[in-house]
């Protein structure tokens, strides 16, 4: 009998990762793509998936271990594997075929272990017939059948929507609002990036009289800027609804909750409806977060909607929340000409990033705005006629700044998955306890033919990853041989000015994990672009794996690092070393020859420094 050993696959640079649950035992049959236990680092929980079907003969992990690639996790027999294979199981179900034909040659199974083979067949083929038999009935009692129902027409709904059409299936795109674009185009991603360029705008036009040319103050017309912003967000959102059209994908306007594990009750301006589906796709999104106890109903107190519908420039704003969200709103309040304060509880803005590439845009807003109070949090918040009073605490227990009151507050501390508010229960869907939906790599969830992507399914809460699972998910629904989740790294980014964005290790992390690494930081100062754009205060920082100098993470501060650590995301997914930057021609002047300079003092063949071993 072939005894098969699983091993941790390639996991990125993940080493020492804890096994927080185990989901099979001894004696367990397991298809292709099962998961066998669950791994869980500090930034990523992964499945290990099963590379064949066959029955685990041993388990060589428990909940505790920690485990790198290459750590065998269970051994597999293989002739059960065949014997699967074999079977009148459905073909999805199957292990490949070339595990049949060598398996054929093996002496047969014992009587007992087929018996159990053979129950444990027929329970799979059962679950699958079943399957298809409560699919059938729920489309009976349906007004409208999906073969693929989505819903939420958000960055990860509608791709998902979109990929499954393209790939023959009948789909229903159910949404709440009347436009597609969830809260990325509508609400989020776009609207804040039209009003952060012309924050940009601004600042860049009033800087410029330090060299020379100078504008006067600005004129803003905000009912100008704002019909400006809500015709950029209008021309995507059109797009897609002309887009889901083209691929006669059937757009729902209401919103839905589960009734069953196949089917959506629907509500909306047509009444109530009952669609069913073959598989489903929730991707429902997220809302912001609230803090009890303050004013509910106070238009002076803004989430970052409230904040980009742009009714008035207050005097005074405060915003609650140091991260991403709180720091791009407070860069565009800033430029209209709003005295802005950003209170943190942590001892650092965006505590999610390598400090080391925050300290730059810090110390720019130190300047700017009125106050930054770290290790600080709003205690309490008073509507009164004046404006919102706030009553600072200190996050240490110590003093705290005096009450003070401002005309407008933006609560930005964070946004809660929709989990649970989508009547999973009825379909069977865990969400556990702060309203996330577990999902394995493939983006299933608990129940097989129902998935789940986006916002809703974890951190980090960005429409890349949304749309990039969203597309697995259709592709994995729609029987493509597809591997599962195999990114390495998802990046972030910070749209203030200047710009913070990082991906893969950080520094912090690296130091924490005892993985030892080189690091390069060119400083933007020596930069010809930077020093030309008169924003030298940026840095590129690339961490590389000790001896084989990878790419193992990269962090850059200052004007489109945005835009820039795309290439280090492409260097960490490509496995690319410090030499294959440094001798790839980068154009000359460009901020992308930063990253080309960090690889360069890493391999010591700098020319436009010093080297550092030189030094
Ligand atoms: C101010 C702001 C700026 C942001 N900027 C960026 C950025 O620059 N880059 C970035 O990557 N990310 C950004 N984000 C985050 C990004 O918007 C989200 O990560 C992304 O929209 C998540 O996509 P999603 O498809 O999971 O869900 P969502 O975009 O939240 O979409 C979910 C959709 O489901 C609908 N829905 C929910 N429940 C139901 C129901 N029961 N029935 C019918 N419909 C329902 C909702 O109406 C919504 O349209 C920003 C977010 C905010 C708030």
């Amino acid at each position: 009998m072939a005894a098969i050993e699983v091993k941790v696959p390639d996991i990125g640079d993940f080493k020492d990762v804890p096994v927080i649950d185990v989901l099979v035992k001894p004696g367990d049959t397991v298809k292709k793509e099962d998961s066998l236990v669950t791994l869980e680092s500090d930034k990523a929980t992964m499945d290990v998936p099963s590379p064949q079907g066959g029955r685990v003969k041993e388990l060589r992990v428990k909940v505790g271990d920690k485990v790198s690639q290459g750590s065998v996790i269970a051994v597999l027999d293989a002739q059960e594997a065949a014997k699967i294979a074999q079977s009148d199981v459905p073909d999805n179900m199957l292990a490949p075929r070339t595990e049949t034909r060598d398996a054929a040659a093996e002496p047969s199974a014992s009587a007992s272990d087929s018996k159990a083979l053979a129950g444990a067949v027929a329970q799979q083929g059962a679950r699958s017939v079943r399957e298809a038999l409560s699919s059938t009935l729920a489309s009976l009692d349906a007004d409208l059948h999906a073969e693929v129902l989505v819903l939420g027409a958000g960055p990860g709904g509608y791709t998902a929507a979109f990929r499954a059409a393209d790939l023959g299936k009948k789909v229903v795109l159910v949404e709440r609002y009347p436009t597609l674009g969830g809260v990325c185009l509508n609400v989020g991603c776009i609207p804040s990036k039209a009003l952060l360029h012309a924050a940009r705008v601004i600042a860049d036009a009033a800087e410029m009289s330090e060299f020379g040319v100078s504008f006067g103050a600005p004129k803003v017309e905000i009912g100008k800027l704002r019909a400006w912003k809500d015709g950029v967000v209008a021309k995507l959102t059109r797009g897609l609804s002309q887009l889901a059209k083209a691929r006669k994908v059937t757009v729902i306007e209401a919103t839905g909750t589960f009734a069953s594990p196949h089917s959506i009750e629907v509500q909306g301006k047509d009444g109530r409806k009952v669609i069913s589906f073959d598989h489903c796709i929730i991707a429902a999104g997220s809302q912001s977060a609230r803090i009890p106890g303050f004013p509910s109903d106070d238009p002076r107190l803004m989430d970052s909607t409230g904040a980009l519908a742009l009714d008035a420039v207050p005097k005074r704003l405060l915003v609650i929340g140091g991260g991403i969200i709180g720091l791009e709103m407070a860069t565009v309040y800033d430029a209209l000409g709003a005295k802005v304060t950003v209170v943190e509880f942590m001892d650092r803005l965006i505590p999610g990033a390598d400090p080391e590439i925050v300290k730059p845009l810090a110390r720019r807003i130190e300047k700017r705005y009125e106050k930054i109070l770290l290790k600080t949090k709003v205690a309490k918040l008073e509507a009164v006629k004046e404006g919102l009073r706030a009553t600072f605490e200190s996050a240490e227990g110590g003093s705290a700044p005096a009450a003070e009151m401002f005309d407008r507050v933006l609560l930005a501390v964070g946004r809660r998955p929709n989990g649970a508010r989508i009547g999973a229960d009825k379909a069977g869907v865990t969400v556990n306890e702060r309203g996330w939906i577990p999902v394995d790599r493939q983006m299933r969830t608990n129940v097989p033919h129902i998935f789940a992507i986006g916002d809703i399914v974890g951190e980090p809460m960005l429409a890349h990853k949304a749309t990039h699972e969203g597309k697995l998910a259709a592709e994995v629904i729609a029987g493509m041989e597809h591997h599962a989740w195999e990114a390495r790294t998802i990046p972030s980014v910070a749209y203030t000015d200047p710009e913070v964005a990082w991906m893969g290790l950080s520094e912090p992390e690296a130091k924490s994990r005892g993985i030892e690494y080189d690091k390069a930081v060119f400083p933007w100062a020596a930069s010809g672009r930077a020093l030309g754009m008169g924003r030298e205060e940026g840095l590129t920082k690339v961490l590389f794996e000790k001896g084989t100098k990878r790419v193992l993470g990269a962090g850059i501060v200052g004007v489109n690092a945005g835009d820039l650590i795309s290439e280090t995301v492409l260097a960490l997914e490509m496995g690319a070393d410090a030499e294959d930057i440094g001798l790839t021609i980068h154009p000359h002047p460009t901020l992308s020859e930063t990253i080309f300079f960090a690889a360069e003092m890493a391999d010591g063949s700098i020319t436009d420094l010093m080297p550092p071993k030189a030094r």
